[in-house]
């Protein structure tokens, strides 16, 4: 069967047309390109270019910009998933009818077929997850702190945070911070802690929706939840006989997450939370004194705030401070079993809040998360230009001495810590060129992926434009044959 059109090949393999544009004349190639007689094949062609040419110009500047451009990216990123999901339910929906309507004409079947199967080339490329493991378990470097609490608050937007998370923002240059980090798509509470204990995406984790089916149903097609495939930094901790202990709301995500031996307490508000971690500091200090710690620390009352008062009401405002407080008796709590020199606190969120609501909505909207990182590894007052909630994971590695998650896609920020104290503990180390070279990785990362999911978006509205038009077109077509047929 000859479905593979090789001529609307070319066409759409935008490079081989530009530089053929010199070698032959435009009589020629309009005759072996017929397209190109039709305005709509040029916008298409410019519309490729445009999305392979302008994610370029995220590749370069200084380093606090290329932290900025990496965030940028991500949420590029997140965006084109979006568009993706949308269009594509939109896609399912007008082809086949278009199709139906265009029926009578075979040529043009074919070159619908050949449409159709280059979506499905492009969907196919799904993402590959490496399998780099080795099987030795890498040494372990000099810690540069042994105890990590990651403190996530849940539904909390950067701009929010930074107005009314009180003790941390009279505390924020004691440690190093940026104003926003973003968060992954979708933009809901499973996907994005997995990402950030994983350090990749939830297309590649595969945790894509909250467990409990609350979302499914909705306009979201593709995702759905799955326990994660990819390792997390629980796991790799447990490897190396740290204490990991995770105080989770919800249940389920508790137990997807770490290993055998990690300490789980779930249910709970934020009160509660920090109260039973305080309460498992008493009880577990000689444990974590021998072996170190790594804990998660799982704040859910602005969520729950945001999602019945909005992100403008006073409930919510007055949650992030009180989830605030409870972080500064956590620091207390430090200061009081003399662990402040060996101790780190991270805190963020796992998504933002707009209106009352976070899910379905435009990502830019809900992704900018707030990111403060306290203790002596870190650069005292350093602002950070941006980064990523799966970059935390691989600086978590970082901070223990111990190697990333497997799946990870995150940099370690570096430009975060204190380069006189990591000198110190793991000998030399040139912190800018480390932050230069992880950027400029994790930008070429960024840009294949929104390749990937640009080209499969573009080429998917396209095709659903195309056969409206070409339908429209043929129902005009019979309509007025019918109207003569009728006169006549
Ligand atoms: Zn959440």
């Amino acid at each position: 069967m000859n479905i593979l059109n090789i001529k609307f090949f070319k066409a759409f393999y935008f490079p081989y047309p530009v530089f053929s544009f010199y070698q032959i004349s435009r009589k020629k190639m309009i005759a072996m390109y017929p397209f190109y007689k039709r305005k709509i094949f040029l916008l298409i062609i410019l519309s490729y270019i445009l999305l392979v040419a302008s994610p370029l110009a995220l590749l370069s500047g200084s380093i606090p910009q290329l932290e900025n451009n990496l965030a940028v990216a991500d949420a590029v990123r997140s965006s084109l998933l979006y568009l993706f999901d949308t269009i594509l339910v939109i896609f399912l929906t007008v082809v086949p009818i278009g199709l139906l309507v265009i029926g009578g004409s075979r040529r043009r079947l074919k070159r619908l077929g050949a449409l159709s199967i280059m979506i499905l080339i492009i969907l196919s490329y799904s993402p590959v997850i490496m399998g780099t493991s080795s099987q030795a378990i890498p040494e372990r470097e000099n810690p540069l702190a042994s105890k990590v609490f990651i403190i996530t608050f849940d539904g909390t937007r950067a701009d929010a945070f930074w107005q009314y998370a009180e003790f941390i923002i009279n505390h924020r240059d004691e440690g190093a911070w940026a104003y926003r980090i973003v968060c992954t798509y979708p933009t809901i509470t499973y996907p994005n802690h997995v990402s950030l204990f994983t350090g990749t995406w939830p297309q590649i984790h595969g945790t894509e929706l909250n467990a409990g089916g609350e979302y499914s149903s909705q306009q979201f097609i593709l995702r759905r939840y799955r326990p994660p495939r990819a390792e997390d930094i629980f796991e790799v901790a447990e490897k190396y006989n740290i204490v990991t202990a995770i105080f989770s709301a919800p249940v389920t995500l508790a137990s997807i997450l770490g290993g055998e031996s990690t300490y789980r307490f779930t249910g709970g508000e934020g009160e509660e939370m920090m109260q039973r971690t305080l309460n498992f500091l008493n009880d577990h200090r000689t444990e974590i004194e021998a072996k170190g710690l790594l804990a998660w620390i799982h704040l859910i009352d602005p969520d729950a705030a945001g999602h019945q008062g909005g992100s403008d009401s006073y409930l919510y405002h007055s949650a992030i401070r009180r989830m605030a407080d409870l972080v500064g008796a956590l620091y207390q709590k430090i200061h009081e079993l003399g662990w402040e020199n060996d101790t780190v606190i991270i805190v963020t969120a796992d998504h933002g809040m707009i209106g009352n609501r976070h899910y379905g909505v435009w990502p830019p909207l809900v992704i900018d998360v707030p990111l403060w990182m306290w203790g002596k590894p870190f650069r005292s007052g350093l602002r950070l230009g941006g980064g990523r909630i799966i970059d935390i994971a691989p600086t978590v590695a970082f901070i223990l001495g111990i190697p990333p998650p497997r799946e990870s896609e995150g940099i370690v920020l570096y430009r975060a810590f204190n380069e006189s104290y990591v000198k110190e503990k793991r000998g030399e180390i040139d912190i800018e060129t480390l932050a230069l070279k992880s950027l400029k990785s994790a930008l070429a990362v960024e840009y294949t992926e929104i390749l990937k999911w640009g080209l499969a978006t573009l080429t998917m509205a396209w095709i659903t434009l195309l056969v409206l038009l070409f339908a429209f077109r043929d129902f005009k077509k019979l309509r007025k044959e019918l109207i003569r047929r009728k006169s006549m």
